[in-house]
């Protein structure tokens, strides 16, 4: 099993809107550009133009259509959600300490977890213990995969300063997508999670997810009422509760 390092002051992450993500999926595909060269790649893509393609995507987004209801307890407006699902860069990573080779592992400096694919076994602890279905197997290397924050990009001194940031940010055409360091409370990300209630997934389950999510405003005609729209943290309990409920099946 592999030790996490003492906790990072850096914590770099993601910060996804879930208001102005239009689900056009131009970071998922940008981020699979970028990626399929680099440290993680390449990401491979099997029978991509058969009936059923299989590949690695490090970023995935997941549009969802969801009803109105009215119970106290699940009560949201209908809407279209579209989620984008890359790995959250948690504090405290199962798929890191369930590694038994130390292929998974947490840098000190920044808080990015990454992947050693010379040390990986391919045994799939990892994707197991991930309760955010953020690891991706690679059967033609038989190495597991995830996003990496782009730390080749975000680091990189031969890109233009302005090109230093994760290759699906730079990609948005909405800027659903912001990227920094969510451990400093004075970084433009954090004064925007702030501003607008983002919230972690899934908190309870212990793991400490690093990216935020923001929550959609309230819709026109929809159930939000004056509440929500003067109150975004409440808000957000509605359509990312429902997320949690779907991603915990
Ligand atoms: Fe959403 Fe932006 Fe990704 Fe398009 S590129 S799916 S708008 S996050
Ligand atoms: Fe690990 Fe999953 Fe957290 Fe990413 S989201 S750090 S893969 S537990
Ligand atoms: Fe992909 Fe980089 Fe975005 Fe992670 S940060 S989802 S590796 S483009």
């Amino acid at each position: 099993m592999t030790a996490l390092p003492p906790p990072s002051k850096v914590k770099m992450g993601l910060v996804i809107d879930l208001d102005t993500c239009v689900g056009c999926h131009a970071c998922a595909t940008s981020c699979k550009e970028w990626n399929a060269g680099g440290i993680a790649g390449p990401l491979t893509d099997e029978n991509p133009y058969g009936k059923d393609p299989s590949g690695v995507w490090f970023n995935r987004v997941h549009s969802y259509e969801l009803a109105e209801t009215a119970t106290a307890e699940d009560a949201q407006p209908a809407m279209t959600l579209h989620f984008p699902r890359s790995c959250l860069h948690c504090e405290t990573p199962a798929c890191v300490t369930v590694c038994p080779t130390g292929a998974s592992y947490k840098r000190a400096e920044d808080g990015i977890v990454l992947v050693d694919e010379d040390k990986c076994i391919g045994c799939k602890l990892c994707s197991w213990a991930c309760p955010y279905g953020a690891r991706e197997y690679s059967p033609v290397e038989g190495v597991m995969k995830k996003c990496t924050l782009c730390v080749d990009r975000i680091y990189n001194e031969n890109l233009d300063e302005s090109e230093r940031v994760p290759a699906c940010v730079q990609a948005c055409p909405t800027r659903a997508r912001h990227f920094g360091d969510l451990g400093d409370p004075d970084s433009d990300v954090s004064k925007l999670v702030a501003e607008r209630g983002g919230v972690a997934l899934m908190p309870e389950l212990g793991y400490a997810p690093v990216n935020r999510y923001l929550p959609p405003r309230p819709r026109r005609g929809g159930d939000g009422g004056e509440d929500a729209a003067n109150n975004p943290a409440a808000d957000a309990r509605t359509p990312l509760h429902w997320l949690g409920r779907l991603l915990r099946r």
